[in-house]
Order: structure tokens, then C-alpha cells, then sequence
């Protein structure tokens, strides 16, 4: 995450945005005219190992380009934070400059674009051009399973980051819409839920369209179901064992993993309740990885990619569905403890991030 946070604070991709961030910052507004603005791209900013993602729009003129950090020195971000606040996502309620304290708790901050746009209007170019940030930084937030989105062109953005990323998205693709749900998942097992919020900007707050009664229901929302899928996580069990292992009353369903047949275990005697080829990986993958330790970031991502493949995903997503119906066992002839492909899917199956181990 910080070779991210880096790369967006330098990046100059977009050359209106460019000139207009730099042009507030110089000519800067009256009431602080005696600060240094930021005048760069704005980062994600909250927790790491959070729950739930919050999507906004874009940085303010004078919020965060001014004060370096999202939603941070501006009207917006007090209706936001003291929201956050009262529903036990932040430790204080205000939020006024980069070194003020503010802590999220279980939740995470970004945007579709990193710059402030003239008019707070990014134009479709822009958005696609500074998408990649948004698709990366997801990619790097493996616990979350809520996403808050706030107006229609973070919406936009979001659902075109996912279907990117091979989540199934339901035809047609779901309009934004304040209290909107959108429950997704991906082949590999992931969950999401998707939240549709009115934007916490001026125009909405001060009309009355955006209450902080209603942003503080959304956000209770996503509280409820992180905290559900969390306790949904950690009641589902699935364990690693050698195929050679003899059956005990706790493995529940045996499930051979392996794309090849076991050498020396006849298949009347395996106590198999199912042998699921499909899900491992292809012949290709295996001889490139050979359980090498130093591969195994890799082997994970190749891995993932595959298990996104048709077959692969129809086979995984049955497996899913007996996992959450009671304990599976997940066997392998593989010795390699801890970086086997039945481990990464063991892991998976849980939601849990393979690379944490
Ligand atoms: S909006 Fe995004 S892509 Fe464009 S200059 Fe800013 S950080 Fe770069």
C-alpha cells in the first residue's frame, strides 16, 4: 500500500486536473491564504486490514487538496466523519488536518479519482485513466466485504473496477440509488455487498436530501454486515490433510483436491465424499510452482486466475456451497505444509487472505 500511496501522490496523468489542483494551491482561497496547500493526488486513507471500503467521488479544491487527506477540511467531510463517528467507525467526530488524530476503525477511504476536479466534475476520461489506482488498492484490502458508495459516478467506477476483477455482476448492471444493495461474489468465493449512498456533498446536505440520519443508517449497514461476514468467516471450517491420513469423525467431507490421482491409495478405500480435479491447478502452473516457497506469491495469483476459469469457478463455487453447509476436509498428496494449492484453498474457501499465513 505505500508503493501505491507513492505512486498516486506523484502521478501527473491527467493534465487538467494537473493544472487545476497546482492553480488552487497557488492562488489558494482567502480564509487560508496562510497555509500550505497540498496540491498533489490524494491517497486512500484508513485502515489497511479493513472491512469496508468507502468510495467517494473526488478530493475537494480546498478540503483535501489543502489539508493532503481525504475528505479532511471541508463541509462534506464534517458530515462524513461525525457520521462515521457515531456509528463506531472513527475515534472522533471532526476532521481538520492531516496530523489531527483521526483514526477509522475497520474502514477505509477512496476515491475513483485521486485530484480535485474543477467543478468537482471529473470528466469519463479522467476516471478511467485514474481507475487502475482504485482497481489496485481493492486488490490490497482482501477483508473487505462492504462497500459504501457514495453517489452515482463512485457507483460507476466501482462496478466497472469489479467487473474488471471478475466479479459476477448481475444484467443489467445495478443503478445507483440511495439504500441500494447489491450482494456479489466471486468466483473464487469472495463475498461483497454493495451500498448505495447519497454523495455527503453541500449540494445534498444542505437541501435536506442527505440527512445525517440516513448516511448514519447506511453506515450502520455496513457495520452489521461486515461484523455478520466475520462471524459467518469464522464459523466455517475447513482443514488440510494428507490424503494418506486415515479418516477421523472431524474431517466432515473428504474432498480430494488434486488433479492427479494419489499414488498407492485404491479409490474404494480413500473415504473420498467427493475428488474435485477441477479446482487445482492446471499441469502448466504445478510444474512452474514445484511447491517452491519463494514462487508461492505468484503461484497464488496465477492460481486465483485460474480458479476464475468457467470450469474452475462452477467446481469451486459447489465446493463453496458444502463448505458453508458443515465442515470439509480438503485432502492433498502434497507434503509441501502451508503452501499447497489445497492450503490457498482452504484459505480462500474461509475468506481468508492466502498470502497471511
Ligand atoms: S486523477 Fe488520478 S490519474 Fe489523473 S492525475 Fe490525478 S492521480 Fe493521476
Amino acid at each position: 500500500m505505500p508503493e501505491l500511496d507513492a505512486l498516486i501522490t506523484t502521478c501527473r496523468a491527467c493534465p487538467r486536473l494537473v493544472a487545476w489542483r497546482e492553480e488552487v494551491a497557488r492562488v489558494k482561497r482567502a480564509s487560508f491564504a496562510d497555509q500550505t496547500y497540498w496540491g498533489r493526488p490524494i491517497p486512500g486513507f484508513g485502515r489497511i486490514d479493513a472491512s469496508i471500503l468507502i468510495v467517494g467521488l473526488a478530493p475537494a479544491a480546498h478540503g483535501a487538496n489543502r489539508t493532503g487527506r481525504m475528505f479532511t477540511g471541508d463541509r462534506s467531510g464534517d458530515v462524513l466523519f461525525a457520521a462515521l463517528h457515531a456509528v463506531g467507525l472513527a475515534n472522533q467526530p471532526t476532521a481538520s488536518a492531516i496530523d489531527d488524530g483521526l483514526e477509522l476503525i475497520d474502514t477505509r477511504i477512496s476515491s475513483p479519482v485521486h485530484c480535485a476536479p474543477p467543478d468537482n466534475r471529473p470528466t469519463p476520461d479522467e476516471r478511467r485513466t485514474c481507475s487502475p489506482f482504485l482497481a489496485r488498492e481493492f486488490e490490497l484490502l482482501p477483508r473487505v466485504c462492504v462497500a459504501v458508495v457514495l453517489g452515482g459516478f463512485g457507483w460507476r467506477a466501482l462496478f466497472s473496477v469489479l467487473t474488471e476483477g471478475g466479479w459476477t455482476i448481475p444484467r443489467p448492471r445495478p443503478k445507483f440509488g440511495h439504500g441500494t444493495r447489491v450482494d456479489l461474489r466471486h468466483p473464487d468465493g469472495r463475498r461483497l455487498t454493495v451500498l448505495g449512498c447519497f454523495h455527503v456533498s453541500q449540494q445534498n446536505t444542505f437541501t435536506g436530501r442527505l440527512t445525517p440520519a440516513m448516511l448514519e443508517e447506511v453506515l450502520r449497514d455496513a457495520r452489521r454486515i461486515a461484523a455478520e461476514r466475520t462471524t459467518e468467516g469464522a464459523t466455517m471450517t475447513v482443514q488440510v490433510k494428507r490424503v494418506y491420513e486415515a479418516e477421523e469423525a472431524t474431517d466432515g467431507k473428504r474432498v480430494l483436491v488434486d488433479r492427479l490421482w494419489p499414488r498407492g491409495v485404491s479409490k474404494d478405500r480413500a473415504d473420498l465424499f467427493e475428488w474435485c480435479k477441477e479446482v487445482a491447478p492446471s499441469t502448466e502452473l504445478r510444474r512452474w510452482y514445484e511447491h517452491d516457497p519463494a514462487k508461492y506469491p505468484e503461484f497464488v495469483s496465477r492460481y486465483r486466475a485460474e480458479l476464475a476459469e468457467p470450469d474452475a469457478a462452477a467446481a469451486y463455487a459447489d465446493l463453496a456451497k458444502l463448505v458453508a453447509n458443515g465442515p470439509v476436509t480438503l485432502l492433498t498428496a502434497s507434503k509441501a505444509e502451508g503452501i499447497s494449492q489445497a492450503h490457498v484453498l482452504a484459505a480462500l474457501l474461509e475468506e481468508r487472505d492466502p498470502l497471511v499465513r
